[in-house]
């Protein structure tokens, strides 16, 4: 009947945070809005499912951003549709059964994408059970603005867009108006709806209760230059005349563990806290009053949420691009490479140029979207209320579809 708990496949990979992040963001928010009318699986099924190369996105996107002129050809180089689609049409029909075993195994009633290649082999996969009008397809856009077009398909129920800039691409793709929704980057509900308290947080993270503190990171792998920034900081927050610090630092390494260990190793002139992956990044960022962070779209979201100034500090080419002048435009940071020249500001806004700090902080919270989540699961849940009920759904493995192809 119509109360039967629903299921929602959410489909990501775990190249970089930021897919993981949104995952987790629609997953909490449909907790929160919905309570048991929806069971939800968070799966990467290409690592589960498949063999080489799906399995190994991982990994392969680590070594192509390390290797950021490679991975600049990757991007462009795929951006044609003839050449992504026969590309991944290819793959689809050699892992069909295996891709389809593993979307099958939860009898979905709705399934999200929030990854640029997760379009074309399940949206393939669902024409080829028929079920392309029994499933709700929707994809959910993470990145803000120069995004690859393998983002875009027209067989999907709903394209969500974080930002007019990247609707506009979608429809230029060709997408209907009525496929493509704005409402803005899906954050974590911790983020959008937790009402904390600086000082507070500061006493529960052990951070000095007065020093203005910075926060330097680099998205889910601690990418960019973290190291040299970080010396560069506790050079520029140590007043020399008075042989004190007027700033403190909180690094945060991500999945990086070289990284953090080799910053553990330094001594330091001001009060400095190294930490690897942290699950509260919401508490972290209210504690601080400024972000260093190459231009992650995950990061950037929730900083503007939580107000704070952002320097960016580095992008990876293609999809990362845009964002800055989607945060430098704003007025909500800056842009520099130079680890020299990210101290001296932040340095002159925890002294001199406090005045900038705060109408950056200011320019941030009106770029925030922290509802963004919540529409985006309420709009496919309307979705879901207008398909009725489809506990009659044919879920048989068809091992004859194979033979089509
Ligand atoms: N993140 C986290 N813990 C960490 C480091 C990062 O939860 O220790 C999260 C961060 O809050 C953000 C995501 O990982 O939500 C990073 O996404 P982003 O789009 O900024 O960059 P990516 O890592 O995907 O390149």
């Amino acid at each position: 009947g119509a109360d039967r708990t629903k299921n929602v496949l959410i489909l990501m990979s775990d190249t970089g945070g930021g897919h993981r992040a949104s995952a987790e963001a629609i997953r909490d928010a449909f907790k929160m809005e919905y309570g048991d009318q929806y069971r939800i699986f968070v799966k990467d099924v290409w690592k589960e499912y498949t063999g080489w190369p799906l399995n190994d996105m991982e990994n392969q996107y680590k070594f192509m951003v390390k290797h950021v002129q490679l991975w600049s050809v990757a991007f462009h180089g795929t951006s044609p549709r003839w050449i992504h689609g026969v590309y991944l049409a290819a793959i689809a029909a050699f892992y069909a059964k295996e891709v389809e075993a593993g979307l099958m195994e939860y009898k979905p009633d709705i399934i999200i994408s929030v990854h640029p290649l997760m379009q074309h082999i399940p949206l393939l996969v669902l024409k080829w059970q028929g079920l392309q009008k029994k499933v709700i397809f929707v994809t959910v856009i993470t990145d803000l603005n120069t995004c690859h077009r393998t983002w875009f398909h027209p067989g999907v129920k709903r394209c969500y867009c974080p930002s007019e800039e990247v609707s506009k691409r979608a429809l230029l793709d060709g997408l209907e108006q009525n496929q493509v929704r704005v409402f803005g980057l899906p954050v974590r509900p911790s983020f959008a709806r937790a009402v904390l308290n600086k000082d507070d947080l500061r006493v529960e993270l052990e951070l000095d209760p007065v020093l203005p503190a910075v926060l330097l990171m680099g998205g889910g792998e601690g990418m960019g230059p973290v190291k040299k920034t970080a010396k560069a900081l506790a050079e520029s927050l140590f007043d020399k005349e008075t042989g004190k610090p007027f700033g403190q630092m909180v690094v945060i390494c991500g999945r990086n563990k070289a990284l953090a260990s080799s910053l553990e190793s330094l001594e330091w002139k001001i009060p400095v806290k190294i930490r690897g992956f942290e699950t509260q990044m919401e508490k972290w960022m209210g504690a601080c009053d400024c972000i260093i962070t190459k231009a992650g779209p995950g990061t950037i979201a929730e900083a503007l949420i939580r107000g704070l100034p952002i320097i960016l500090n580095d992008y990876i080419p293609g999809q990362e691009k845009g964002n800055v002048p989607y945060v430098v435009g704003n007025g909500a940071g800056v842009f520099t490479r130079s680890p020299k020249e990210t101290a001296r500001i932040v340095a002159g806004w925890f002294s001199t140029n406090s005045d900038e700090l705060k109408k950056m902080s200011e320019n941030s919270l009106k770029l925030a979207q922290p509802e963004a989540v919540f529409d985006i699961v309420r709009d496919i849940h309307d979705l879901a209320g207008q398909r009725g009920p489809l506990a009659d759904v044919p879920y048989v493995l068809t091992s004859s579809f194979t033979n089509l192809i």
